[in-house]
């Protein structure tokens, strides 16, 4: 949209919020402004501004107010070109495919909107059209002043899609080269509430830029809408800069392929990075791609996790690497959507996998991004509900960038590992984002994450028996289903027996016992129980022959190899 009669100015002052003084060839004018904002950062005594000339003999005021400039940018201030750009732009075949019909001023229910759309196939749709002037470091900002209108035409957008419409919030910024678009909390909070709502909705929320000359605006490119944290979204440049100044070499950094990315994850759900490392090594070794592991016997998978615990998750794995050769032919899938159907993968892993392995910008929330997020908002929401951690990804998804969507999601994860860390003050003084963080501004740490504590463990008393001859020891597979499923044990009953109760039992299963040696007692925590164990070393006579139960024995090296037997029992068995 191209004007004519432009003239150049110096902006003087502005009586009212309609009337303004400038100096034209040397002449104070009266100028028009048609922008009834404050635009109080725009229109400064000596601004460079550029007016249009009237065509209209009859109007008091020959000239309007159209652009200013604002440092080296250029700002269009003409309230009404916004919808016309618009319109013009969406007539061109932007946006929307085969456009029939594009309306202004378009009445429903008791709002008039901006524009109304028809397609070819027969879709309707609403949109209103907001101009956008008010600019600081690269943010644009709406509204300006509080508008009521604006609430309630959003409020009308969210009816029409119940109504079967489509509906858009356009944001026409009027002017080239911003980072982002975000609503002005500052002087309409209900706005931007009633914004979120809207797009909770269904309301589509857009804003696009546009290339702006002293005598002519037209749309440009699309811009990023932050309706969740702005200050989130200024994070992303420091956590990404930092990450790739201090990031840790790890094993599963070096090539992130999805096989790679998900065995490191699930294993460190487990346990700590260091403790990690040679697990890591020796499951590639063993399983080196997604058809080793859909392949692989049980016990050697299990072994193979031993000391790993939660033995489920390997057992998931194989799984999903199942799923992977008959469902996907055998090549991990590479969307968010179908990572996430596997078996044994949530969302923190699907977007871990999704993101480092392919660049996919979504979110990766672990306990690490949790504390980090929370401390940066101080947000006092119990990280333990999923709801929280349901909102923590939706705004981090409305920030990640998606030309360094991994390096975003690792450098929050490592941030929280190597610096705002989970035991002890965090170290602050080194931390990429300490300029941002509310929490070390309201000197308020340690008191976030807010952390319901989890349910009180149920306290499980058991007598292990370490039932051995000269050469071996007696195991057991546990059942099926339940705790350690599947996995070797020694056996063990529940309850603390005494010695006479123990020779009982042995003579009871067919094992009499020659000695019985007392061992310390040890403890295992589960997530939900903890076993408070004594032990007791029984030697017994030709073991095999005489057991009534369903019983292996074997030699220590033979168990070493072969068998996995969980941490439970780590203060009972001597490994080789
Ligand atoms: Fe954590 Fe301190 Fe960084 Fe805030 S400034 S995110 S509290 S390390």
């Amino acid at each position: 949209m191209r004007y004519e009669r432009i003239t150049q100015g110096s902006f003087l002052e502005r009586p009212n919020r309609f009337l303004a003084y400038a100096e034209l060839a040397g002449k104070k004018e009266v100028i028009h402004v048609k922008n009834t904002g404050r635009c109080a950062e725009l229109l400064k005594p000596g601004a460079v501004i550029y007016v249009q000339e009237s065509q209209n003999p009859e109007r008091k005021t020959k000239w309007d107010l159209i652009a200013v400039e604002k440092g080296d940018r250029i700002i269009n201030m003409d309230s009404q070109i916004p919808n016309r750009v618009v319109q013009d732009w969406i007539e061109e075949g932007n946006l929307f495919e085969d456009v029939r019909l594009v309306k202004p001023e378009t009445t429903y229910c008791n709002s008039r909107f901006d524009l109304y759309v028809e397609t070819g196939d027969k879709r309707k749709i609403f949109i209103e059209v907001k101009g956008v002037t008010l600019e600081e470091n690269g943010v644009v900002r709406f509204p300006d002043a509080p508008s009521e209108r604006a609430v309630k035409h959003l409020e009308e957008l969210g009816h029409a899609v119940k109504e079967g419409y489509e509906a858009y919030v356009f944001f026409v910024i009027q002017m080239k080269g911003v980072r982002y678009f975000t609503p002005n909390r500052d002087t309409h909070p209900a706005f931007c509430d009633a914004l979120k709502r809207a797009q909770a909705a269904g309301v589509h929320v857009l804003a696009y830029d546009c290339e702006v000359s002293a005598d002519s605006i037209e749309v440009n490119e699309e811009v990023p809408v932050v309706l969740g944290s702005p200050l989130l979204k200024e994070s992303v440049e420091p956590v990404v800069a930092w990450y790739r100044k201090y990031r840790r070499d790890l094993p599963w950094r070096e090539h992130p392929d999805a096989y790679r990315v998900w065995v490191s994850e699930i294993m460190l759900q487990q346990t700590r990075v260091e403790a990690v490392k040679p697990y890591y090594e020796r499951f590639l070794e063993a399983f080196p791609d997604v058809a080793a592991l859909a392949e692989a016997e049980e016990d050697k998978l299990l072994k193979m996790w031993e000391g790993l615990g939660y033995y489920n998750r390997v057992r998931n794995m194989q799984k999903a690497a199942q799923q992977v050769m008959t469902e996907h032919n055998g090549r991990f899938p590479q969307s968010y959507d179908e990572i996430l159907k596997l078996s044994g993968i949530g969302n923190y892993t699907a977007g871990a996998i999704s993101s480092f392995a392919y660049g996919i910008a979504k979110p990766a929330v672990d306990g690490n991004v949790l504390r980090v997020v929370s401390r940066l908002l101080a947000s006092d929401a119990d990280i333990m509900k999923a709801s929280t951690r349901a909102q923590m990804e939706r705004l981090i998804e409305e920030v990640i960038p998606i030309d360094a969507a991994a390096d975003f999601n690792q450098g929050l994860i490592e941030i929280g590992a190597i610096v705002c860390v989970p035991n002890g003050e965090p170290k602050c003084e080194i931390c990429p984002v300490a300029h941002l963080c509310k929490a070390k501004a309201q000197n308020i740490q340690m008191e976030l994450p807010v952390k319901t504590k989890a349910k009180a463990r149920r306290i499980e008393k058991r007598t292990v028996l370490i039932f051995r001859d000269n050469e071996t020891v007696a195991i057991r597979k546990r059942p099926v289903k339940g705790l350690l499923a599947g996995l070797y044990e020694l056996p063990n009953v529940e309850g603390h027996l005494t010695r006479k109760e123990v020779i009982e039992y042995g003579k009871e299963i067919g094992l009499t016992p020659i000695r019985v040696k007392k061992l310390a007692s040890a403890k295992h925590i589960f997530s939900h129980v903890e076993w408070h164990m004594i032990g007791y070393e029984v030697l017994v006579d030709e073991l095999e022959k005489n057991c009534s139960e369903k019983m292996i024995f074997a030699g220590r090296e033979e168990i070493d190899r072969k068998y996995s037997i969980p941490s439970a029992f780590e203060a009972y068995i001597e490994r080789k």
